[in-house]
């Protein structure tokens, strides 16, 4: 079907022709529809799979045959859990927009009230905004929300973990009752279903892809390691396999800085978007980074959630997610609009808990291995190993059942990038001389490993990880 055929009108049709999006995705065929016949929607759409566009294009066609707003009223109103994404669907809204006279701005913290106090003076069609702000300028009579003809609650699942239901809840109290609502998650929980129900009545569900599952196309791998070789594993592997650019997750802001820092010694240039930075300090980063000129940005899960890179070949959890759902979308930044991405996940002997959790929640087997060079040696800590750990090639026998450790709450910890005790064997100083590659040429790959690559059994297959039987699982963060 094309976006034609759909329903969308010429200054749109225009739109997407300069963007080259010849067809819907998966997620847009089935929303276009339903968002355009004015009927209430909850969707479980995947990251990457043309999420904004499914209600950002359906949303433009619709107001463009409306009256405009007027007197700092808004038409149709999206919120966000995260600035980052904020900025991005306005964005969206721009581009899909060009040859319409859809008017739209974006309102979040950590940027000054007064501009965005001013845009509002108008009216805005479309505002996208985080609850916080948007609160805030409500209380300050900034913007009235009783004109709202469309309510878009995006990533949702995302609002709920941030503990924006009190807001969201106050928010939709200032809303028209009549409204359409749309409600966008990645991953379902009885919260989430509890929430969208909660809007209005007959909502229509879709799922482009199964709910609480990874995009397909993303090549997953475990990687053992020590926790204080961490660091150096990873400079390895940037310069051995010459990634072109990587996003980095770590759990804590603190763990940020202290990645950036050892990589930006190795001679890596990395950038940093977590809590701390101010928002011109992540704009900026993410610009670059975007832009190609910072080969490796670290970040928190929190800061990085909604960013859309194009190109991203490859994510790295430096801490493997404490929350199941985090991982599918901190994976969910790479192989985003059908292209090809891999998630390598680095897992010391403490963190054996989470992986449980994530294969619960993904009803997959996640390919496992360990670099020749960083082979792990911690043995789990007084009370045994995880019993899920799993060693398909029958090695690191360090991982033995029934690991209970619990240094979760423990940052990252480094050996100091010059150190020998952390060099792989052979090792030059990784990024130094020597053509920039620590460990020589095919030094520390993954035994049996083909350029670098884990030799599991569907290692370089992405998708191709094994389905499980194992019970969903889902924790939900109470912050
Ligand atoms: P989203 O899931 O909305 O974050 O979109 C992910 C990426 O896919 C963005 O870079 C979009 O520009 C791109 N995209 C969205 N829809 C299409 C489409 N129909 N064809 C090609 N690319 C698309």
């Amino acid at each position: 079907m094309s976006f034609k055929e759909l329903g969308l009108s010429e200054p749109i049709l225009r739109s997407l022709e300069e963007l080259k999006h010849k067809e819907p995705s998966e997620i847009q065929e089935q929303a276009i529809p339903i968002i355009l016949a004015g009927k209430n929607l909850m969707a479980a759409a995947q990251t990457g799979t043309g999420k904004t566009g499914s209600f950002v294009l359906p949303i433009l066609e619709m107001l463009q045959e409306r009256a405009k707003p007027y007197g700092k009223n808004v038409h149709a109103l999206v919120l966000t859990p995260t600035r980052e994404l904020a900025a991005q669907v306005r964005e969206s809204v721009n581009t899909y927009g060009k040859f319409t006279s859809i008017t739209s701005t974006a309102v979040f913290g950590g940027a000054k009230i007064f501009p965005q106090k001013s845009k509002l003076k108008k009216g805005v069609d479309v505002l996208v905004a985080t609850p916080g702000r948007l609160l805030d300028l409500v209380n300050q009579k900034a913007v009235k929300l009783d004109q709202v003809q469309i309510l878009v609650l995006d990533e949702a699942d995302h609002m709920l973990d941030m503990g924006f239901i009190n807001d969201i809840k106050k928010i939709i109290s200032m809303t028209p009752p009549v409204r359409q609502n749309l409600l966008f998650s990645a991953t379902f929980s009885p919260e989430i279903k509890k929430l969208a129900q909660s809007l209005g009545d007959e909502l229509v569900e879709i799922s482009a892809q199964a709910p609480n599952t990874t995009v397909t196309k993303i090549k997953q791998v475990i990687y053992h390691v020590d926790k204080n070789k961490k660091g150096d594993l990873l400079a390895h592997m940037i310069e051995d396999e010459q990634w072109a650019q990587a996003l980095v997750f770590s759990r804590t802001k603190h763990g940020c800085e202290k990645i950036s820092n050892h990589l930006n010694a190795a001679g890596i240039q990395t950038g940093t978007i977590h809590g701390d930075k101010t928002q011109g300090a992540r704009t900026k980063a993410l610009r670059e980074f975007k832009e190609g000129d910072v080969r490796i940005l670290v970040a928190t899960d929190v800061a990085a959630r909604g960013i859309d890179i194009s190109n991203l070949p490859f994510v790295v959890n430096f801490d493997m997610p404490t929350y199941p759902n985090d991982y599918i979308h901190r994976i969910g930044r790479t192989g985003r609009a059908g292209q090809e991405g891999t998630a390598i996940s680095l897992m010391s002997v403490d963190e054996h808990k989470f992986l449980r959790g994530i294969e619960g929640l993904l009803k997959i087997k996640i390919d496992q291995t360990s670099h020749e060079a960083f082979k792990p040696t911690d043995k789990p800590s007084a009370g045994g190993g995880d019993s899920r750990s799993r060693n398909p090639r029958g090695r690191n026998p360090a991982f033995s059942r029934n690991n209970r450790s619990s240094d979760s709450k423990s940052g990252n910890s480094f050996s100091k990038p010059g150190g020998s005790s952390s060099r792989p064997s052979g090792a030059g100083r990784p990024g130094g001389s020597g053509a920039g590659r620590p460990g020589g040429s095919g030094a520390g790959r993954p035994s049996g490993s083909n350029a670098g690559r884990p030799s599991g059994n569907s290692a370089g297959n992405p998708g191709g990880n094994k389905k499980t039987g194992s019970k969903a699982k889902t924790r939900w963060k109470k912050t």
